[in-house]
């Protein structure tokens, strides 16, 4: 049995059980002693328009695909990985040592990123023992602490200089900025006091070396890393209610900022964020620092300068695959096809639920959702045990290891700034799948699963759908109690689904917008059902630059890619039609198989296989995922279609399929003329 039919199957005296024991776990720390300076902690002026609605009561329980990518990310990386690296903690066990081991300058983040996703991935599974690990974990990096809150590799002379012993450059700043980010998520959690001392204590360091001598932070260097402590110390001051925390922020933000990649001045005039000083990946957790700015001030130019940041990468720097960065950085091209960092997919996500928060615009979480759908299942291995460096939008998906061994360092054999952060790519789906503006609960996510938000009363939303291989979505609202309670579902209504039906107990609901919440509000019984139908017709961006002739096929949030035959040749490569695509999706019964799978007529009238981004590179065989396609038409980018893409009028709305048995990569057997095509596509069929 998979875990589909064990959701689909669960009882619902089993949900209220269930509910009933995540309540009672996550009360547990409401009475731990804070640390708070200040006992009035009301550091906010503005509440986000969004927040997580799981952060009371969550239960997140995936079925299926999800569930086996969780599981495996959990079981063949977090679990392990310190113990098959041990420097990830060691690192930090001796800085004075001599010789001074050769470290990396970001090594010293390793540690924090780790916590960091580990923790957003033990808030969608609930894994005791992923949780146990990450309770040794804490408790031996706290006590790796130097006295002083230096939490780093190196020597007393050289810390938070920017400089190392062996090294031009350190990022010491960063690196603490990570570990304070897995130590305050953590803290959240579990409201482990010690925690929040250790958060605080790099806080206290920042401090007392920086704080009231405006431009010293900028002073040490590669200013697009060593600035970012601005977004932890913002959430430290949330944490403790100590200003100096802020005070610092704010010096970072006024001073530090415009002797470095100068992010608020150069958005308030109108820059894109690729012609600012410092367009680079890491800038991202920096600015991230002015959203959380804006909830602590309530200026409107953070707020301007931040959503002008987010919609500036959008437009020019987001690829086809949802997908940030060419090369590391920002480039202004979408088409440009340098290397497409794990790392940097990250860092974007991580700022889009910032932008979430922020406004509230549900094409923000369609956003989330096609870059997890295509960039972030692409990087990860479904073992769960490698990431990519770099995904690209055609090409081949390489382990980083193999792709950068000269990372490798003793004892961090495995780690690099994108194995140690993969996970948080998918961490990040507790952070925007349920969300709450106070009043009413927003559902993000569509997939196999029981959700869980809190308004007046817990709520359960059990969803049971194949979504994305269909677009057919049933939630079952679950009150408690139960009956004839008020409150207001929003659901998220892509702006790709043009004609989306929805219905309550079988009654259809009217005017569904796309690209916009649908508002329900009514009492609601238990076991009320809501079904739903995305319109899953195929959309098409008309690719410009670089890929000129080719145009990228959606399929709802999914990226569809052609696995490229070994020894095929370009001029060989299929041509569509967008006015005959003739597509059929191919049933799978296998959860550990492409989720998305389809068949379509080529010009020729060949049927030929296309896979969802992420599987098609599964295996390490090449891909594309610019085709050419005709009678594409070109749509400019809009903030209402940041896909550029366009249904094609004829296009039918696609129905399940079957394909006669065959292995559907076997389907380009079928194509004729050439005969030699038939025997090396029949022999890359036999490989999977
Ligand atoms: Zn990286």
């Amino acid at each position: 049995m998979n875990r589909h039919s064990d959701l689909s199957n669960m009882s619902s005296t089993a949900l209220v059980l269930l509910l009933t024991m995540v309540l009672v776990c996550t009360s547990q720390g409401a009475d731990i002693e804070s640390r708070s300076v200040h006992n009035d902690k009301k550091v906010m002026v503005k509440l986000p328009t969004f927040s997580r609605a799981t952060d009371a009561s969550v239960l997140f329980t995936f079925g299926g695909f999800w569930d086996n990518y969780l599981r495996a990310i959990s079981d063949n990386w977090l679990k392990v990985a310190p113990d098959r690296n041990p420097a990830m903690l060691g690192m930090f066990a001796d800085p004075e040592k001599e010789p001074h081991p050769f470290y990396l300058p970001w090594s010293g983040e390793f540690a924090g990123k780790h916590l960091t996703g580990a923790v957003q991935v033990l808030r969608l599974t609930k894994d005791e023992e992923l949780r146990n690990t990450l309770n040794r974990f804490v408790d031996r990096l706290v006590k790796l602490q130097l006295e002083n809150g230096y939490l780093g590799p190196w020597p007393k002379e050289y810390q938070l200089t920017g400089k190392a012993p062996n090294l031009p450059v350190a990022w010491d700043a960063w690196n603490h900025y990570h570990i304070m980010i897995g130590l305050l998520l953590w803290y959240e959690d579990t409201g482990d006091i010690k925690a929040l001392n250790a958060a605080a204590k790099i806080g206290d360091l920042l401090c007392d070396k920086f704080l009231g001598k405006p431009g010293s932070m900028a002073a040490i260097g590669e200013t697009y890393t060593n600035l970012t402590p601005v977004h932890s110390l913002c959430l430290l001051y949330k944490a403790t209610g100590d200003h100096q925390y802020f005070d610092l922020a704010r010096q970072i933000v006024e001073d530090e900022f415009p002797k470095g990649g100068d992010y608020v001045q150069t958005a308030l005039a109108g820059k894109e964020f690729y012609q600012t000083p410092q367009p680079r990946w890491e800038s991202l957790h920096a600015i991230m620092g002015i959203a959380e700015m804006y909830w602590l001030t309530g200026e409107k130019k953070y707020r301007q300068a931040f959503e002008h940041i987010w919609w500036s990468i959008v437009k020019l720097d987001r690829h086809n695959t949802g997908g940030f960065s060419s090369g590391e950085q920002a480039k202004g091209n979408p088409y440009d096809p340098g290397a497409i960092e794990t790392c940097c997919s990250i860092a974007w996500s991580a700022l889009s639920v910032e932008m979430l928060r922020l406004t509230g615009n549900s094409i923000v979480a369609d956003e989330l959702e096609v870059t997890l759908m295509n960039a972030i299942c692409g990087y990860q291995s479904r073992t769960g045990s490698w990431c990519t460096y770099d995904t690209p939008m055609d090409g081949v998906q390489v382990p980083f290891t193999t792709f950068m061994t000269g990372h490798m360092r003793p004892g961090s054999e495995e780690l690099s700034c994108c194995t140690v952060n993969s996970a948080r790519g998918f961490g990040m789906i507790s952070d925007w799948a349920l969300m709450t503006d106070g009043e009413s609960l927003i559902v993000n996510w569509y997939g196999d699963s029981i959700l869980s938000g809190k308004l007046d009363i817990p709520v359960l939303l059990k969803q049971q759908t194949d979504y994305p291989r269909t677009g057919h979505i049933l939630i079952k609202v679950l009150p408690i109690p139960g009956h004839g309670l008020e409150f207001t579902l929003k659901l998220r209504i892509p702006h790709w689904s043009k004609k989306t039906r929805v219905a309550i107990n079988g009654e259809a609901v009217e005017q569904v917008t796309p690209g916009s919440y649908l508002v329900l509000t009514r009492k609601w019984k238990w076991d009320d059902k809501i079904e739903m139908d995305l319109d899953m017709s195929l959309h098409y961006w008309a690719g410009e630059k670089q890929y000129e002739d080719k145009s990228s096929i959606y399929y709802g949030p999914v990226l569809l890619a052609y696995r490229v035959p070994e020894g095929l040749k370009s001029e060989e490569v299929p041509v569509f039609d967008a006015t005959n695509m003739n597509g059929r999706l191919i049933e799978s019964e296998n959860t550990d198989g492409p989720f998305v799978q389809m068949a379509f007529s080529d010009v020729h009238g060949n049927r030929i296989s296309l896979l969802d981004f992420d599987s098609a590179g599964e295996d390490g065989q090449h891909y594309l995922s610019w085709l050419k396609v005709l009678n594409v038409p070109r749509s400019a980018f809009s903030k209402t279609n940041p896909l550029r893409s366009s249904a094609v009028g004829s296009t039918p709305a696609l129905g399940e399929a079957k394909v006669d048995g065959q292995n559907p990569l076997a389907i380009e057997a079928d194509r004729k003329p050439s005969d030699h095509l038939k025997k090396k596509s029949l022999a890359a069929a036999s490989r999977l």
